[in-house]
């Protein structure tokens, strides 16, 4: 008996219409667990690197984690991993909500899509009767509205739907799957499932999931519970509200965003507005928040209530995740309520919320610099919020410089030339990043922005503060209960770091320390995408309730597999390791491990390569950051190795790259 997985695949052939339920190997959980782990497995051996993003070869894989259906609380995610037509890069962007439970319930842990269907269509799964069905009279609908078509024609009001909008099915690099409150935006997935020709996937499930040992799993579960209403009764004090809490960024719940609006970029990432947030503007905020945000709502088993549904006059009711709530506001220099109602529009649209008003910002960047002219955008209003949605519907339907434009600012820079590509100015691996520019270099975020291939940084960081607290007494509070350290040399990297002084920025914490804290929080975020965990709850807030210490009984009392922190620790390392070789094999190599030129004004470049050095080294990769044969057979990975000594990547007699 398999238990938390269901031990069963849906392979779905699009070009042809067939449709296989396949069972999977219990020893590949063993080695890659599940999601993201087992995801970058099928990719690794069924994608090779000439494949493209748009290719019918391409593999599009929606994967619900290994932990995903169980009582553990927050444990609902739905990893999508895919070739990203933006970076050309794996892509594995992941989505809340409700849809990966269900999948479980119907009794698959993947559905792996390959080919193109001619048509447009979606796949509706029924527990054991799956159907590709006709979708043509779905074509150019919304995300969401599409949600509501489908359950209506299905009668099945508690189906859970994913879909894409008008920018996937336009194939948009940074087009977004939607679901309810959630989607998996980055790296332009939705674009590929529109590519497929696969508007949407419905699923309802009845069935229930094996527990290995469901007595041990369910204390687990409890003492999560009793931990999280602890945290909510003592938030973390002396940093940033959204830090203070457990939850996916809880901009929902909160209205003091100082911190966001003054410390991040506006307009094309250019303007820092250190005194924005007035108590007039906070005032006006609230009230607006207020009177848009009609209820909170949560994710499948979660009570942290980090998504709302939202009421705009003249735009209908959605719901509204995350950081989404100032992209576009920020990005347009207007006010919240410009920021509330486009993004109703973009989420019908289903577009990346992170990408979309950079895009737009940097357009109109463009325009303003007379490299764009008006005969690039004939008709562009003269009033700014007008602009940005004259933009959006042109980008979402490639018409005229929105066809450009819908390929992200790295290459629509590229294409419109004449100088352009300055003001494509902060991208990493070919996308749009968070709009934040700094001045000291920050060498933690550094190593993270750099080596990072989920290419975001908020899928990146957490468990350790952003930034030293001010005096030694509060920092020796902080370590008191900090629990969730892998190793107590951590506790005192935070006591001894100031916030002036030697052991400040950018020589403190040491390169070494650097290394070791981006190791940790990297791990803790590709635990998450391989069981299915929310990272609220686990990899981003600072003192969570899953952690190295109790993931691994999850594991062993939830999945039945033997599991301890070192074996929890090397199963990460193999699949974190399998998806650098899947993007190595791309082309990824040194050369694109670089955040934004600008964004630090003090630059280091001496240190900065000490710390690609020392982190490459401690990963088992290469200077060039490939992984070396060496790491690759501690990691049982010699297959790797194999194939990238055939390839000319690494030599056979040595562990050094070749090209
Ligand atoms: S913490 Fe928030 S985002 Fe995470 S599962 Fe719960 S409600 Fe969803």
């Amino acid at each position: 008996m398999r238990y938390a997985e269901t031990g069963f695949n849906l392979e779905v052939d699009l070009t042809r219409g067939n449709i296989e339920r396949v069972a999977t190997d219990p020893r590949e959980t063993e080695l890659y667990l599940g999601g993201l782990g087992t995801n970058a497995k099928i990719l690794w051996d069924r994608v090779p690197p000439e494949v493209e993003a748009f290719s019918p070869d391409n593999l599009l894989i929606f994967a619900a984690g290994l932990l995903c259906g169980t009582s553990a609380t927050g444990c609902n995610r739905t990893i999508v991993s895919t070739i990203s037509p933006q970076t050309r890069l794996m892509a594995f962007s992941m989505m809340g909500g409700f849809w990966a439970p269900e999948l479980k319930f119907a009794g698959y842990d993947k559905v792996i899509f390959r080919g193109k269907s001619p048509k447009l269509v979606y796949l509706w799964i029924n527990n054991d009767k799956v159907q590709i069905r006709d979708a043509s009279h779905l074509q150019g609908k919304g995300a969401i509205e599409t949600e509501e078509l489908i359950r209506q024609e299905l009668n099945e009001p508690r189906t859970q739907v994913a879909a894409i909008g008008l920018a996937g099915e336009n194939r948009v690099y940074f087009a977004s799957i939607e679901q309810g409150h959630s989607s998996a935006s980055r790296g332009g997935i939705g674009a590929v499932m529109g590519d497929k020709g696969l508007k949407a996937i419905a699923v309802r499930g009845t069935g229930d999931i094996n527990i290995a040992r469901p007595d041990e799993f369910l204390e687990l579960c409890n003492e999560v519970l009793e931990y999280i209403k602890v945290r909510k009764e003592k938030p973390i004090p002396g940093v940033m509200p959204i830090l203070a809490g457990l939850g996916s960024p809880q901009e929902m719940k909160i209205h003091d965003e100082k911190w966001h609006t003054e410390s991040f970029m506006w307009g094309n990432s250019r303007h820092r507005r250190r005194d924005f947030w007035t108590e007039e503007v906070e005032k006006a905020w609230t009230e607006t928040m207020e009177n848009a945000r009609k209820r909170l709502i949560s994710c499948y088993n979660c009570s942290l209530e980090c998504a709302a549904t939202i009421s705009m006059p003249g735009v209908k009711t959605y719901m509204m995740k995350c950081f989404s709530k100032l992209t576009y506001t920020m990005a347009a220099m207007s006010d919240l309520d410009f920021g509330l109602k486009i993004a109703q529009r973009a989420t019908e649209y289903g577009v990346d919320a992170f990408s979309t008003p950079q895009v737009m910002a940097f357009a109109l960047e463009l325009y303003e610099n007379g490299i764009l002219t008006d005969d690039d955008m004939p008709g562009l209003p003269a009033a700014n919020e007008e602009r940005f949605y004259w933009l959006l519907d042109r980008i979402v339907r490639r018409e005229g410089i929105g066809d450009v434009l819908a390929n992200g600012t790295y290459w629509a820079a590229k294409e419109i030339g004449k100088g352009a590509e300055e003001y494509a100015h902060n991208t990493i691996k070919k996308q749009e990043q968070l709009p934040l520019k700094l001045s000291m270099l920050n060498p933690i975020y550094f190593l993270m922005y750099s080596t990072g291939e989920k290419i975001n940084i908020t899928q990146i960081e957490g468990q350790f503060p952003q930034m030293p607290f001010p005096t030694r007494e509060e920092r020796e509070e902080f370590v008191k209960d900090w629990c969730q350290v892998p190793d107590e040399k951590f506790k005192q990297y935070f006591l001894d770091w100031e916030l002036r002084g030697e052991n400040s920025f950018p020589y403190y914490p040491t390169v070494h320390m650097c290394c070791d804290i981006v190791d940790w929080q990297e791990k803790m975020h590709y635990i998450d995408d391989a069981l299915g965990m929310c990272s609220g709850l686990s990899a981003f807030p600072l003192k969570p309730p899953y952690h190295i210490h109790n993931f691994p009984k999850f594991i062993s009392s939830g999945a039945g597999i033997d599991m301890d922190e070192a074996k929890l620790t090397q199963a990460t390392k193999r699949y974190r390791t399998l998806v650098r070789a899947v993007n190595i094999r791309r082309g990824m190599r040194r050369k694109d491990e670089k955040p934004p030129e600008n964004h630090w004004k003090k630059r280091f470049p001496e240190l900065e390569k000490k710390l690609l050095d020392e982190y490459y080294k401690l990963k088992g990769w290469n200077k060039e950051g490939i992984p070396t044969k060496e790491s690759l057979h501690e990691l049982g990975l010699d297959y790797v190795s194999e194939d990238f000594i055939q390839r000319g990547i690494l030599e056979a007699s040595s562990k050094t790259e070749k090209k």
